[in-house]
């Protein structure tokens, strides 16, 4: 339980003169949830881009369970069981809501959109996607478009077809942005569950400190490109360079 599932090693990425991610070593520990918090601008998305092969370092490797894959694309990152969701909203809103959920299984088999016809012929698919529909209280609503579903439902579908692979590790990039406290409740609730039943890995980046001290079992802080603190919740909140980082934020 306690290994190392996925690390990075002295990663580093610039964006012209500025330097996003300032040679960092990361650790991930297999089966419990970590979230990544820090100021906005702090790197914190850019090193998800980096550990799940949407943006390529200039220096350094990342590494999971062993395995050299720096520099695979986001598709084989899915295949070596790796998944993320986006900050900004990233399902197909023409879609209906079941087909958003099948999209990603029909592409782990190597089919595409045209499939979908035939999807009844993959039955593994289409159990697939009711259980994790099922899951998400979203199975009443499997033949609506996704994009006439509310911006909580949207979330909720979004984390749907990041775990829709079944995923050995899974990057939630700020799950409950832009919902409503009732809405974010029940999507915390839902990556409670999931990662308690499921056999996942969890990294979570939050804004919300109340959501990161209620959910995570370890929380790194990042500002600045790189790691100013990492611990579990309750040390993090008392140390004192993370408080002033945030003064004039909600802690
Ligand atoms: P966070 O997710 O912690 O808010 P990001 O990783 O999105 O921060 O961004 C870190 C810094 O890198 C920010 O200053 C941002 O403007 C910059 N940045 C991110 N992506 C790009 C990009 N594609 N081109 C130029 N600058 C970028
Ligand atoms: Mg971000």
């Amino acid at each position: 339980m306690d290994e190392v599932i996925l690390r990075s090693e002295r990663l580093t990425k610039s964006f012209g003169k500025f330097i996003a991610i300032d040679n960092i070593d990361l650790k991930f520990k297999s089966g419990i949830i970590t979230s990544i918090i820090g100021p906005n601008g702090a790197g914190k998305t850019t090193a998800i881009n980096l550990l799940t092969g949407a943006l390529h370092p200039d220096k350094g490797k990342v590494f999971f369970k062993d395995k050299d894959i720096t520099s695979l694309t986001p598709d084989q990152s899915v295949k070596h069981g790796i998944t993320r969701s986006f900050q900004i909203m990233n399902i197909f809103p023409m879609l209906t809501v079941l087909q958003n959920v099948e999209l990603p299984l029909l592409s782990l088999l190597g089919k595409n959109l045209k499939w979908f016809y035939a999807v009844s012929r993959y039955r593994d698919v289409a159990e697939e996607a009711e259980k994790i529909l099922r899951e998400l209280s979203l199975w009443d609503k499997r033949n609506k478009v996704a994009g006439e579903l509310s911006h909580g439902d949207q979330r909720a579908l979004e984390m749907g077809m990041a775990i829709a692979p079944k995923p050995e590790m899974c990057f939630l990039d700020e799950p409950s942005s832009g919902t409503n406290p009732l809405e974010r409740a029940s999507i915390l609730e839902l990556i409670k569950r999931l990662a308690e039943e499921g056999s996942t890995t969890f990294v979570i980046i939050e804004h919300d400190m109340d959501v990161v001290f209620s959910l995570s079992d370890w929380t790194i802080v990042m500002n600045k490109g790189k790691v100013l603190a990492e611990g579990e919740p309750d040390e993090i909140r008392q140390n004192k360079e993370v408080v002033e980082i945030y003064l004039g934020e909600e802690v």
